[in-house]
């Protein structure tokens, strides 16, 4: 094979790549049978599909995988640890996709979260809330917030109880660089999604209390559905799935 002369500049028409059929785009296969889960079960519950934002949960892969998801119709990311989300927000592909942070949210990285990221799924606390609106302001943006709520009380889970969701809610909406745009929940591993059925169910029943409480405008975002439960999570009213596996590991 001949080398390119180095001094001149490249021409992609002259590229041997065109050799070569370009490969089919596995993500966005994946993406159509997620989309056709959403489908049957707004169907299934009189819901429109327009709802129900699909977010990829890329912490499963690196950032080369950002411009086969962007170019599969996918503009919705999430990540769960700031370490790994930085490396992948310094990428060029990530101007053009939302961000959500969907981890738990230590106060000593609040500032860097709240300075990159469109949306934060796991506010549990007054403390880190009013840490993530004041690096918001000070950046001159607006971060939209979503309270994570422990609806099963499980220990090894963040996120607030139930019956804290009111007074942390009455306090979020104060902060001037915090939307709240509603709540968030991850159900309990589980082989059978059915069984989760009533954490969902919940979460929407905590969130209707919240709107009838607060009325604050825009609050009607229920986060809550990932690969294995999306379905029954989109029955019961979710409006946001995070998909990792199902959609950023296809085939694995
Ligand atoms: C990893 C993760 C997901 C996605 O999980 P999958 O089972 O891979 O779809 C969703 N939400 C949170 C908070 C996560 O950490």
């Amino acid at each position: 094979m001949q080398r390119r002369p180095t001094s001149s500049a490249f021409d992609p028409c002259l590229s041997s790549e065109h050799e070569m059929p370009a490969p089919a785009n596995p993500y966005a296969q994946a993406l159509r049978s997620v989309c056709a889960d959403v489908e049957r079960a707004c169907a299934k519950s009189g819901r429109r599909p327009q709802e129900v934002r699909v977010v990829a949960v890329t912490k499963y892969v690196d950032n080369l995988a950002l411009a086969p998801l962007l170019a599969a119709g996918i503009r919705d990311f999430g990540e769960n640890r700031w370490q790994q989300a930085r490396e992948k927000l310094a990428s060029p592909y990530a101007r053009q996709a939302t961000w959500h942070f969907i981890g738990h949210l230590q106060s000593n990285k609040a500032g860097k979260v709240a300075s990159v990221f469109d949306w934060i799924h796991s506010i549990d606390s007054q403390h880190v809330a009013a840490l993530v609106s004041r690096a918001a302001e000070q950046h001159g943006r607006t971060v939209n917030g979503l309270i994570q709520v422990n609806v099963a009380g499980e220990a090894s889970k963040s996120g607030v109880p139930p019956e804290q969701v009111r007074p942390l809610a009455e306090a979020l909406i104060r902060l001037p660089g915090l939307r709240l745009r509603g709540l968030m929940t991850i159900a309990p591993a589980t082989d059978d999604p059915e069984s989760v059925r009533p954490v969902f169910r919940e979460l929407a029943r905590l969130l209707r209390d919240l709107q009838a409480k607060l009325g604050v405008e825009g609050l009607k975002e229920l986060s809550m559905g990932m690969s294995n439960d999306f379905g029954v999570a989109v029955e019961e009213g979710a409006t946001i799935v995070r998909i990792g596996r199902r959609l950023v590991l296809p085939g694995g």
